[in-house]
């Protein structure tokens, strides 16, 4: 088994032609998800600088090519990224449509997307999909099967005390008899225990600073009992 590596990113798991790059995951800052096959290239949770990771590393050729971008939940360091990335899309003169799939309820993504079809909507060279996700339904995009699960994330409220749930989501992606389980952000919950055993990856999030923000996040004891169901798993969005 490997040991979970913290804090070194990018981090990067492959197998054959399924492969998965975590630029970067770090609470309050941003995430950023690259996940490709031959035939499929996705994003996941693009936060703040990942057009920049991704100009660096992959280039316009992958960029233009994203069909699909699949978001957790609404948080700015899941979502920061989404504005300059519809933007680019257009300056490359994308064609090909474009789908966000997104926790249904998620006021962000339904805000950026508004704000952004405002200013860009008339000399948009592709069509924006947003796609809510409410059931725990699956569902196949390029050879990729995605089954989305929901998970039990919460934000504080204004008070500092207590805090609310949102709405919030994990991905199971398979692909070529391998499966790859990223759990968002989330408190430890049945549905990740679930969804993450067996995968060939887990990416499970080890949030919290102590037992205390555990309603938030999972401790690193947390996620390492849920990565370790897995054959390999990345422990993610560690504090820094
Ligand atoms: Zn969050």
């Amino acid at each position: 088994m490997r040991q979970p590596d913290l804090h070194k990113y990018p981090l990067i798991w492959r197998k054959d032609d399924f492969f998965i790059k975590i630029y970067c995951s770090i609470p309050n800052i941003a995430t950023g998800i690259l996940l490709t096959t031959s035939k499929a290239a996705f994003i996941i949770d693009p936060g703040d600088g990942i057009l920049r990771d991704l100009n660096k590393d992959v280039g316009a050729e992958t960029i233009i090519k994203v069909s699909d971008i699949f978001v957790s939940h609404g948080h700015h360091d899941h979502v920061g990224g989404v504005w300059s990335l519809l933007t680019y899309l257009s300056v490359l003169r994308r064609k090909a449509p474009l789908t966000i799939h997104y926790p249904k309820g998620c006021v962000e993504i339904k805000s950026i997307y508004n704000a952004f079809h405002q200013v860009y909507g008339k000399e948009l060279s592709y069509k924006v999909i947003l796609k809510p996700v409410e059931k725990q339904t699956a569902f196949s995009r390029n050879s990729v099967k995605i089954q989305p699960f929901k998970v039990n994330h919460r934000e504080p409220l204004p008070d500092g005390i207590s805090s609310e749930l949102i709405p919030s989501l994990g991905y199971k992606f398979h692909y070529d008899s391998k499966s790859i389980c990223y759990g968002g952000d989330t408190a430890y919950c049945d549905n990740l225990v679930k969804f993450a055993k067996g995968s060939d990856l887990a990416i499970i999030e080890a949030g919290a600073r102590d037992e205390h923000a555990s309603e938030l996040h999972m401790t690193i004891e947390q996620a390492s009992q849920i990565g370790k169901t897995a054959r390999e798993y990345f422990l993610v969005h560690v504090p820094e």
